[in-house]
């Protein structure tokens, strides 16, 4: 029989990893926390055409990546390649708007797409990512780079970068568009296959893609910047005034364009760290994207949001454990093994992490496995201890011993693990 392996490109998460992920879930939680963003959860699964209507026809992901399937209702339903859509979905559903004219939100979840894998791109993969709906801007979007900024520094990512531009809304981008098509038409015979076939619908793809020739290319187009209408200039202005005033430091990248159809106006990257991710190097990517609620059914309501990679920036953060396995690792003689349950027991309900060798064994194997576990003290319960009513709490950092009751080891401890 063949062997069972995990899909390709979707990956199991062991404890050691997944606690990272959760030390990263929690900062991101208390950031959003403090910016005044509540968590929303929605369905891994949305019908189809909601991912298609706010992503765009001619997208790499609508085109190539999405896992769709029928379900038995005959209904074409989509594993959902992203967050923002299901966000807007579940805004106009439930008829957020008319709970107050601003509404702050943040996720986490798995997201998947059938990419090529490499190193930071996968086909299961995990984001965090906030939305803000109801704010025009600019205030909002400083705002939200901003947390986007500080989550990264507060992550330990060494020089977070922030990549902006604006693209522009309504007019702007028609004339961009415009000019670009009348720019890449006379070279479109050195375009890759993909650009070539997606030139008269979409040619801001062309300054995405990733083929050498594209890029090549593209190297000279017109820069949208020089297209903006003077309240899309003001709007930039401003909102680069204001990231001044945050200390948040940003580049403009006039070439900038990402690969959804759905933003407007701001549009920005988050880079950083000191893992080589090759081209998969963009931790963070967002964006305003003032018409997507009307577009999917709802009034006219300006929104700006962000995404970012969870594996990449576990890839992109200091190597290392953040918090270790258990606080204390208890060693047991062979004839206190049954009292040794209910000591766990009233060690683990006093809120200590607390682990011990179940299968028994040889006390220098049960020191052994203490060592390994990284606990940073020992209890040891023998026939002494035990008539006593106490355990040998022993430091393993320190080399130091004392006895303690049972009763007040745990809070015993915990004291201790505070101190430095
Ligand atoms: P997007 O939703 O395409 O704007 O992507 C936002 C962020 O999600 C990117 O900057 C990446 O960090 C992450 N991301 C997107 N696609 C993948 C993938 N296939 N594997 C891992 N991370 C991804």
């Amino acid at each position: 029989m063949s062997k069972l392996r995990a899909v390709k490109g979707m990956n199991d998460w062991l404890p050691a990893d997944a606690r990272r992920h959760r030390v990263l879930e929690d900062t991101f939680r208390r950031v959003a926390g403090i910016y005044g963003y509540g968590e929303v959860r929605t369905p891994l699964v949305e019908p189809t055409p909601l991912f298609v209507r706010s992503i765009g026809e001619v997208t790499d992901i609508v085109e190539k990546e999405m896992y769709t399937f029928e379900d038995k209702g005959g209904k074409t339903l989509t594993l959902r390649p992203e967050g923002t859509a299901s966000c807007v979905r579940a805004y106009l559903q439930h008829n957020v708007q008319a709970s107050g004219p601003v509404t702050k939100w943040f996720y986490s979840g798995p997201m998947y797409r059938r990419e090529r894998p490499a190193k930071g791109r996968y086909r299961q993969f995990h984001q965090v990512g906030c939305e803000l709906y109801g704010d025009a801007g600019p205030f909002g979007d400083a705002e939200l780079i901003d947390l986007a900024h500080r989550f990264l520094t507060e992550l330990g990512i060494e020089g977070p970068r922030v990549l902006l531009n604006s693209l522009g809304s309504g007019d702007t981008r028609q004339r961009y568009r415009d000019a670009l098509l009348a720019f890449l038409k006379p070279r479109a015979a050195e375009l890759s296959e993909d650009s070539q076939r997606r030139l008269e619908r979409n040619p801001l793809r062309v300054l995405d893609s990733k083929a050498p020739q594209d890029q090549e290319v593209s190297a000279d187009a017109p820069s949208i910047l020089e297209f903006l209408s003077q309240d899309d200039q003001t709007h930039f202005d401003d909102l680069r005034r204001t990231l001044d005033q945050l200390k948040t430091p940003y580049e403009v990248q006039p070439r900038l364009v990402r690969g959804l159809d759905y933003y407007t106006r701001t549009l920005f990257e988050l880079k950083g760290g000191s893992a080589d991710l090759g081209s998969q190097d963009t931790l963070c990517g967002g964006g305003r994207y003032d018409g997507m609620v009307e577009q999917l059914g709802g009034p006219p309501t300006p929104a700006i949001g962000f995404a970012m990679g969870v594996e990449r920036l576990l890839l992109s953060m200091a190597e290392g454990d953040p918090s270790a396995g258990c606080d204390a690792f208890l060693v047991v003689t062979p004839a206190q093994r049954q009292l040794a349950v209910g000591v766990l027991s009233q060690l683990r309900s006093a809120g200590l992490r607390v682990d011990s060798d179940i299968r028994g064994g040889s006390l220098k194997s049960q020191f052994r496995r203490a060592d390994k576990s990284g606990a940073p003290f020992a209890l040891v319960l023998g026939d002494d201890e035990a008539s006593a009513g106490t355990l040998q709490v022993k430091d393993l950092r320190e080399g130091t011993q004392t006895a303690v009751a049972v009763s007040a080891t745990a809070s015993h401890v915990l004291e201790n693990l505070k101190a430095p």
